[in-house]
């Protein structure tokens, strides 16, 4: 457990949230698309309500506000992602791919769970 001092410290160097023109600056670069899944922000409203900007190295972990350490990301990407620590973009993503496709199976699973009820209600 830190000390209060050294987690006063740790917060203080913590880079800022983006603001909205740094946001947009990342996702235009990205072309409005998940650097993560490959989601199109372009390609409806409702995409384009999914993106968000990722710090490749979270800013709890002293990541910087620097285009380098900043992705376009949907949300569920940047859920999935939350505050681990990677070396590597490829292994981040890598871990956010895994990480959508065994949820994905589980929601196959639950629908189809769902959908035999309705059959049989
Ligand atoms: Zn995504």
């Amino acid at each position: 457990m830190p000390s209060p001092v050294k987690k006063l410290v740790h917060m203080i160097r913590r880079a800022k949230p983006l603001t909205h023109d740094e946001g947009m600056k990342i996702l235009a670069r990205d072309h409005f698309r998940c650097q993560y899944c490959g989601l199109d922000g372009t390609a409806s409203f409702e995409n384009a309500l999914m993106m968000t900007v990722d710090f490749i190295i979270p800013r709890a972990l002293k990541g910087k506000k620097d285009p380098r350490n900043l992705v376009a990301a949907c949300r569920p990407c940047n859920l999935i992602k939350g505050r681990h620590h990677f070396h590597t973009f490829e292994e981040a993503k890598n871990y956010v791919l895994q990480h959508r496709e065994a949820k994905r199976q589980e929601w196959e699973k639950n629908v189809a769970a769902v959908r035999s009820q309705k059959a049989t209600a």
